[in-house]
């Protein structure tokens, strides 16, 4: 009789930066195809943020995009946990989207142990604090009383907000230096001195990649996943291995 892989070993996979959104279709379907096929046979899944474009709070879910999105999320959830911890575009999902999704909202940063490696999960731009004018900002639109502010305001008035921000961001140098700004070496050794983890995980700067360093005299490994723009990816993590796993899909 042959023994089913699975069986010996489980794998948890990670992904972030998909940037879902009802303009790139294509991204989304191969995300559901990632939801029905190696989703469903994993031990766990983690999204490690910007899951959507943009998120302007839990009562999109009356949008047919963002319900399909929960629909499909909670179909998995009955058998695998799935973890959500916020980019800096979706930070305002909420519990509302939690519920409608059956995902665990995930703290950034947060350490797991996987199958006997301390790890520490990050959306990524904590890290970027070479770039002070993003983390002042980052600091205000994170302060619970201006979100709470900001949420008093009709959805679509919410929806204008960011999308004028968005556009004046695409038309600004500065403001799309910030999305694609690296991490600072220094607040990479410090987070996995901090955390005493000896690998990383995490998103948010679109440059995919496995970087070795010593931080103490330990050995540590930084692993950047992908954004799901001209393909998807995801980390499949098994107690043997670690490996990048792509996605293709037609990006028109
Ligand atoms: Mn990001």
């Amino acid at each position: 009789m042959q023994r089913r892989p699975d069986a010996v070993s489980g794998a948890t996979l990670f992904l972030s930066d998909l940037h879902l959104s009802a303009d790139r279709p294509r991204a989304t379907e191969a995300f559901f195809r990632f939801l029905e096929g190696p989703a469903a046979a994993a031990d766990a899944v983690y999204v490690l943020g910007d899951l959507f474009e943009y998120w302007a709070g839990d009562d999109d879910l009356h949008e047919p995009f963002s319900a399909r999105i929960a629909e499909r999320f909670a179909r998995l959830g009955r058998s695998v946990p799935v973890h959500v911890m916020h980019g800096n575009r979706d930070f305002l999902l909420a519990q509302r989207f939690a519920r409608a999704a059956s995902t665990l909202p995930l703290h950034d940063p947060s350490v797991v142990d996987l199958y006997g490696v301390r790890t520490l999960l990050t959306h990524g731009d904590l890290l970027c604090t070479q770039d002070r004018r993003y983390q002042v900002f980052r600091r205000v639109v994170r302060n619970s009383v201006v979100q709470g502010l900001f949420m008093h305001l009709p959805l679509e008035r919410r929806k204008r907000i960011i999308g004028g921000a968005r556009r004046m961001s695409e038309g600004e140098k500065n403001f799309k230096q910030m999305d694609i700004m690296d991490v600072a070496p220094a607040a990479v050794v410090h987070a996995f001195r901090r955390h005493g983890c000896i690998r990383m995980i995490h998103g948010h700067t679109h440059r995919p990649a496995r970087h070795e360093l010593r931080v103490d005299g330990r050995a540590c490994e930084r692993w950047v996943l992908s954004d799901w723009y001209s393909q998807g990816q995801y980390l499949r993590v098994t107690r043997e291995a670690w490996k990048s796993v792509t996605i293709a899909f037609d990006p028109r």
